[in-house]
């Protein structure tokens, strides 16, 4: 919203974020159906001709309104392109358009999961470019366009969004759907996507003559374009790896999808020689992660402990650790905005500040945190039907309803949970969709919504529709208790808690992912279950957990919520603090740039 009003207002130089007049600038360029001004010639030469980081990933999130993403992978690719222009990062991003987005979600009172498509029209959204490029999948010549999105940071800075989409007249209707569906279709759908989107991808970046000087790839999806760049003159595997960095977001080998041989010889034919295809496809199929493992020459993990799974599972390649954030304006709401506006300005450009929140008496941080918690309730309400009580201690969990993020865990023992209820009022603000082939998945949000109806009159539960950014960002905010209960070590790295820090919130999380790197306990929330790399069987790793998850509720959440109320805000004012100030996308940002992308 600011942006684009801050944009009606002047012009500004993507390059230095100098103001321009349009009206009076002298240097401008007309590329890519955009006009840009610039304060000098320098700036407008850099932005024609220099280097770029091209950011590759499946799905982007750049607004709610934008269905093109899932989960946190690709709210975190939004916010690295939310970061990298406020940085002044020149970076370029590539997805696929996925006009029929990821699945909208309606609920039965059961809570059945219904899937809807979730179609979305880019125009009006992005321009579209003229230019075409092609690729041969199997014996198609298949046709690709892109879409160009401009994300404009307020302070100036620009990153171009690549939106590929093979919805054309020339191809056949099947070709036509390649980029309808995120993580859609079968095996081969989603192997056409991965072609479309790496070699597409890096073709269309070299038909708008864009000099990259290094790609992105985030997960692995992307990973064919290193076959595109070894077909091009003068590159050999060592060049291509001085050219290629790869986030690996995936934490245990069974994840890991490796396609059949047949498949990836028969669709990739037509594009990779004999020679090369040999070379990297093997008896047993073609891993689009060892691909990228193998010819990037900076690959790292989201956390340190997956930077330590990979490195084991990996042990041939130097793997490093960047661990995740989120971007600090985006994540927070408008009270706590202001209200860091207020005490610590520069917040939103240099995060680190937040570290400086001791400067903000108690009281003003109640008050932003119940407003933001008002807009929740009446939300809730809204769409619900349900009043929440403001006051009353509120839990929130919200995420892609996949079976290992254990949404049910908390009603494991409903008795227990009752119990801990008894001793102060508690309400529950569930969210969070399944893939639609993910029949686990589905059944933890069943059994949330079962729990619920049992729970009726004693502890008050709602599970919003439909989960989005929109609803992470009320969600996030307007609880006080961020719950996350991934079973280790299935969380990679996991960013809605981050959020939540940004709010003042406070999590109560499971040991995994950033979780271990954010924790000290009763300082910055509370822990459930044994540390990392602890020897527990699985039934004593449970055991463990509910011990944790209803006597720290009962004996130390509820009654420092309630009668402890400057301890607890001194906990908020610690997850901003500890937490918020560098679980953040400009630091995570600022690493890559100094020692992947320089
Ligand atoms: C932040 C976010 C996520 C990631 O949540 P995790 O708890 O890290 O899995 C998923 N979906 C949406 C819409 C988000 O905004």
């Amino acid at each position: 919203m600011e942006q684009r009003e801050c944009r009606a207002m002047a012009a500004r130089d993507p390059v230095c974020g100098m103001p321009v007049d349009p009206a009076t600038a002298t240097y401008s360029v007309d590329i890519r159906g955009g006009t840009y001004y610039f304060s000098n010639k320098l700036c407008r030469d850099t932005f024609v001709e220099g280097e770029k980081i091209a950011y590759f990933s499946m799905e982007i999130g750049l607004e709610s309104d934008i269905p093109t993403y899932s989960g946190g992978l690709g709210v975190l690719a939004g916010d690295v392109i939310r970061s990298s222009a406020d940085l002044f990062i020149p970076m370029v991003a590539v997805t696929l358009v996925n006009r029929k987005g990821y699945v909208r979600q309606r609920l039965t009172p059961e809570g059945d999961q219904v899937d809807l498509p979730d179609e979305w029209e880019p125009r009006g959204h992005m321009r579209e470019l003229p230019e075409r490029v092609t690729v041969r999948i199997g014996d198609a010549n298949v046709a690709i366009r892109a879409w160009i999105y401009d994300y404009w940071s307020p302070v100036g800075g620009l990153v171009p969004v690549f939106f590929l989409d093979t919805d054309l007249p020339e191809n056949t209707p099947d070709d036509r759907g390649i980029t309808d569906c995120l993580y859609g279709g079968d095996q081969e759908y989603r192997f056409k996507q991965a072609i479309v989107l790496g070699i597409g991808g890096a073709r269309m970046l070299a038909a708008q003559e864009i000099r990259v000087g290094k790609y992105h790839i985030n997960e692995s999806h992307s990973s064919l374009l290193t076959l595109e760049l070894l077909r091009r003159p003068g590159m050999d595997e060592e060049k291509v790896q001085t050219h290629c960095i790869f986030t690996t977001h995936t934490p245990v080998a069974t994840a890991f999808e490796t396609f059949p041989r047949e498949m990836a010889v028969r669709l990739l034919r037509g594009e990779v020689p004999p020679e090369l295809l040999g070379q990297y496809v093997g008896d047993n199929g073609l891993a689009l992660a060892t691909l990228a493992f193998r010819l990037s020459r900076y690959v790292n993990g989201v956390t340190t402990a997956h930077m330590n799974f990979s490195q084991r599972l990996f042990p041939a390649f130097h793997i490093r650790a960047v661990t995740n954030g989120v971007h600090p304006h985006t994540w927070t709401s408008g009270p706590f905005r202001d209200l860091y506006d207020r005490y610590i300005t520069g917040w939103a450009q240099e995060p680190e500040l937040l570290v400086r929140v001791d400067k903000i008496p108690h009281e003003d941080i109640r008050h932003a945190h119940r407003q933001a918690k008002q807009t929740l309730v009446d939300y809730v309400r809204e769409k619900n039907g349900v009043d929440l009580d403001p006051s009353a201690l509120t839990i929130g969990f919200a995420r892609r309803a996949a079976a290992y993020k254990r949404a049910a865990l908390l009603f494991s023992d409903l008795e227990k949970l009752r119990e801990a209820g008894r001793r102060g009022t508690i309400q529950l603000v569930f969210s969070g969709k399944a893939h639609p082939a993910d029949a686990a998945g589905r059944q933890e949000i069943r059994r949330v919504h079962d729990a619920m109806h049992d729970l009726e009159g004693e502890v008050t539960g709602v599970y919003l529709e439909n989960y989005s950014m929109d609803i992470a960002g009320l969600m996030t905010a307007g609880v006080d208790v961020w719950l996350n209960t991934p079973l280790p070590p299935y969380e990679a790295s996991g960013t809605s808690g981050m959020k939540a820090a940004l709010n003042g919130v406070v999590n109560f999380s499971v040991l995994d992912g950033w979780w271990i790197e954010g924790w000290i306990e009763g300082t910055t929330g509370w822990a459930i279950g044994p540390g990392p790399g602890a020897p527990v069987s699985e039934a004593e790793r449970r055991a463990r957990e509910l011990q944790d998850l209803y006597s720290k509720l009962e004996y130390l959440i509820i009654p420092t919520y309630y009668l402890r109320k400057d301890e607890w805000a001194t906990i908020m004012r610690s997850s901003i603090a500890k937490i918020a100030y560098y679980f953040n996308t400009h630091r995570m940002m600022r690493r890559y740039a100094t020692e992947a992308y320089l």
